[in-house]
């Protein structure tokens, strides 16, 4: 008597506790997933997926819970060089008496290495895909493909001269090359990335809008972030800052407009109307007292608002599991209600709302078969992690980006029992410190 043959899959994980989306029915336990090449061919119950597929990679997770990676929505990845080096000021002050300053004199060997530690540190936590404005974005994207991650990454542009590109019709250039050098990559896309509206001009606002519909891209700028930034967009423009893109025509859903913290009714009504993507980064915001973004408000209005760390010079890390954690209890207590942003929407915010941010909805955010095979385990044989009632709010109210065990990208695992497979860390690490002792002598002379 002969079986029929089993389909190959080249990865197995096996006895997990699969949560395919953060909004859905209960986890599947014991369950497995089947990973052949860069998509999921099968998730459910162990013994039906057991039964169809056998492989040559067979992992046991032994009951941990196997769950999307996490979409870091608004990053800026290489100011992990910066991380510590001047906190507790205003955005304005710390931007042009620090981070401005100590920009101009950096390079891409600086960008590169600290995007990977940015890459290092966001795999160990459970990010998988990450958005990223900044200068030398080739090095950016460089950096991302090395370590296996997916990213949508773009050089920031404004009016004054770069310490990239100098003047802003090379940085049009540059990101048009960025754009078609890139293009097909199963990991890296290209936005275009105008800074702020505080330094961009309408003119250079509008090229940027048609750069990126000339190439179907979507664009992504800082919007409405401080108060100082409505009341200096008010006076140049006589307008606040969501009015202003609306009077040059600038919002559509190809927009992903990063904080959107200081709104009105009017405004959110604007965004919700025109389809705008919102990326909300509380910590950022709490830590530079930006404010607190109406999130609950656009979310009621229908806005797809995503999760981001912003850089972590401004937040001080890029776990967003604290992020999560963040945004959960922020709005809580701003609003004296602790019904607002509930675990199982912010753990929403972090995987698909953040895919449908970054136009990825359909190959990321969720476990579903056919989709890409981008996928998170988290130990949860740990005392923090115990008893689970609810495995969600675990997640958010519990774990830590310690607690992720192994992570797939794309098909190909990035790091298995908390080592990283596609990275060297130590040289990772010997080469940011260097960098931060030329940061210091560059900056102290
Ligand atoms: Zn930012």
């Amino acid at each position: 008597m002969s079986y029929p043959s089993k389909k190959r899959a080249d990865i197995l994980l096996t006895r997990g506790m699969i949560l395919p989306l953060a909004k859905g029915p209960a986890p599947i336990h014991p369950g497995a997933l089947a990973i052949v090449g860069d998509r999921i061919a099968a998730l459910g119950p162990q013994e039906a997926v057991e039964k169809e597929y056998e492989a040559a990679q067979v992992i046991d997770e032994g009951g941990a819970l196997i769950m999307p990676g996490l979409v870091n929505g608004h990053n800026h990845a290489a100011m992990t060089c910066y991380r510590g080096m001047a906190d507790d000021l205003p955005l304005m002050e710390w931007l042009s008496q620090y981070i401005f300053p100590a920009e101009a004199k950096s390079d891409g060997n600086q960008v590169y290495w600290g995007t990977l530690l940015a890459c290092a540190e966001m795999i160990r936590s459970g990010t998988t895909t990450f958005c990223d404005m900044y200068l030398f974005e080739d090095r950016v994207a460089d950096a991302a493909k090395e370590a296996g991650m997916r990213a949508l990454v773009g050089e920031v542009l404004y009016d004054f001269p770069s310490p990239h590109y100098g003047p802003i019709d090379k940085g049009i250039e540059f990101t048009e090359k960025l754009i078609r050098r890139w293009q097909g990559d199963s990991l890296i896309r290209v936005a275009v990335e105008p800074h702020a509206l505080y330094t961009c001009s309408p003119g250079l606002l509008v090229r940027c809008r048609d750069l990126a519909e000339g190439y179907g891209v979507p664009w992504v700028i800082h919007l409405a972030e401080t108060r100082s930034e409505v009341e200096e967009v008010s006076r140049k423009y006589g307008r606040r800052p969501v009015d202003h893109m609306e009077s040059l025509g600038l919002l559509s859903s190809n927009l992903i407009a990063c904080h959107c913290v200081w709104l009105t009714e009017s405004e959110m009504d604007l965004l919700a109307r025109r389809g705008v993507r919102v990326v909300h980064n509380p910590e950022s915001n709490m830590k530079l007292a930006s404010g607190v973004a109406p999130v609950p408000d656009l979310l009621k209005r229908g806005v797809v608002v995503g999760l981001g760390t912003d850089g972590c010079a401004s937040n001080n890390n890029l776990d967003l599991f604290q992020e999560m954690d963040c945004a959960a209890k922020v709005h809580k207590v701003h609003r004296l209600d602790p019904t607002v942003m509930p675990a199982e929407v912010v753990l929403e915010m972090a995987t698909l709302g953040g895919a449908r941010v970054l136009g990825m909805e359909k190959e990321i955010g969720s476990l579903e078969v056919g989709k890409k095979a981008d996928v998170v385990v988290v130990d949860l044989e740990r005392p923090h992690l115990q008893p689970v009632y609810n495995v969600v709010s675990q997640l958010v109210y519990a774990a830590g980006g310690a607690d992720v065990r192994d992570v797939i990208i794309d098909g190909k695992i990035v790091m298995k029992d908390r080592h990283l497979l596609t990275l060297n860390e130590k040289e990772i690490l010997t080469q940011v410190r260097q960098i931060k002792k030329n940061i210091l002598q560059r900056t102290n002379p």
